[in-house]
């Protein structure tokens, strides 16, 4: 629960919205509409964290892995993408912003283990990926919505599962549907921009080994897609307004990169 909600200046901006709102937009602005401006505004740079390399690693093999013909889909194949990986996600500003020295050899002990966990998951040669690192955009109520699927499955029967790798914990009991919440954006994306909605999301916690396996609601997802609009109106005017308000509280502000910058603005950011 937060605090308190606090506008501190007025403005206008010289930068343009973005031209579309992304499930990760999205829920900066439900955290705190001010790190909405920060990151998607502004354009200030997040610094990079250990744990978010080790995820964009993990998602470029596992992207790779899947633009082979699928007999070659092997282990020792997603073994040999590990290089080419390393090399094009943790660049100068990644490495300075981790300390590359002192975290490599244990990134790369951990994104071993993942992909072993991954094989022992899911056999990547039976699958029929019909979109990988996919861009899906459409306009859904008056909102322009955007979103790129790790992977889009054909089944069997011909319907579509989306499927999105996480290489972060499993949720808990109890919170499986926010878990969900980006990946019911994206069904609407693919009910909007292909005509057809997805039976099923899966989410692979390849990390831990586990799944997340749930059959689509279409009025959940058609609720998804409506919360999405009214927040893009919100957007709209914060940003006529010039200015989207801070909203500090313990448990958003915790792992927020822009706490100095808010300071520096004269936002109360708890200690
Ligand atoms: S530090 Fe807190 S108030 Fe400032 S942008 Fe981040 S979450 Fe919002």
């Amino acid at each position: 629960m937060s605090q308190r909600r606090v506008t501190v200046s007025t403005m206008s901006f010289d930068q343009p919205l973005p031209a579309a709102l992304s499930p990760s937009r999205l829920k900066d602005f439900q955290e705190c509409p001010r790190r909405f401006q920060y990151s998607n505004v502004e354009r200030l740079r997040q610094p990079a964290t250990v744990a978010t390399t080790k995820g964009n690693v993990v998602h470029h093999i596992l992207e790779h892995l899947f633009h082979l013909p699928p007999a070659e889909r092997s282990h020792d194949a997603a073994l040999s993408l590990r290089e080419a990986a390393f090399a094009h996600e943790v660049t100068e500003d990644i490495q300075a912003d981790i300390d590359w020295a002192s975290c490599e050899a244990q990134m790369r002990l951990d994104v071993d283990a993942i992909l072993e966990t991954y094989f022992e998951m899911e056999d990547p040669s039976s699958i029929e990926a019909i979109g990988v690192e996919r861009n899906i955009a459409a306009t859904i109520n008056d909102a322009p919505l955007r979103g790129i699927l790790d992977r889009l499955d054909q089944n069997d029967d011909g319907s579509i599962t989306i499927v999105d790798y996480k290489t972060g914990k499993p949720p808990r009991a109890g919170y499986e549907n926010d878990a969900l919440a980006n990946s019911q954006i994206y069904a609407a994306l693919c009910e909007a921009e292909i005509g057809q909605l997805p039976t099923n999301i899966r989410l692979l916690y390849v990390a831990h080994g586990s799944t997340l396996d749930v059959a689509v609601s279409p009025v959940v997802v058609s609720a998804r897609a409506k919360s999405a609009a009214t927040v893009w109106q919100r957007i709209n005017t914060f940003y006529a307004d010039g200015e989207f308000p801070a909203d500090p509280s313990p448990r958003t502000c915790r792992w927020c990169a822009y706490k100095d910058v808010c300071r520096e603005r004269g936002v109360p950011v708890p200690v």
